[in-house]
């Protein structure tokens, strides 16, 4: 449960304190996907290895797929809606949603590689 926390709330997979990233907003556009290279809590580095982020498309993916599956029983099976404007909104849906999905991708994807530590966390506090 605590990878899931850490991803849910965008927190550093270490110590669950830090921030993943710089802006909480995920529509403030220029920053939206701007981390800072170590967790400012506890130091452990989110940049494990340059380039390190575009394997966190294999985690995005499946968070689209899941959402487009939802959209389409929504849609299409429940409003019955044309198929011509299903594409549309799915289209839209999925762009307006895209800043949020990367975060979730990334945050999963470095929770894959650092596992949450009690003692980061506790030294954290005492500081
Ligand atoms: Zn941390």
């Amino acid at each position: 449960m605590s990878k899931l926390y850490s991803v849910v709330r965008l927190k550093c997979p270490r110590c669950h304190k830090g921030n993943l990233f710089t802006k909480n907003n995920p529509y403030s556009f220029k920053d939206s996907m701007k981390m800072p290279d170590r967790c400012p809590v506890c130091n452990q580095d989110f940049q494990i290895e340059p380039g390190f982020y575009i394997g966190a498309l294999w985690t995005s993916f499946p968070i689209v797929i899941f959402i487009m599956t939802l959209l389409s029983i929504l849609l299409l099976v429940l409003i019955k809606m044309e198929l011509e404007w299903f594409f549309v909104a799915i289209t839209v849906i999925l762009l307006l949603l895209q800043p949020i999905i990367i975060r979730l991708g990334r945050a999963i994807w470095i929770n894959i590689f650092v596992d949450y530590d009690p003692e980061a966390a506790e030294d954290a506090r005492n500081k």
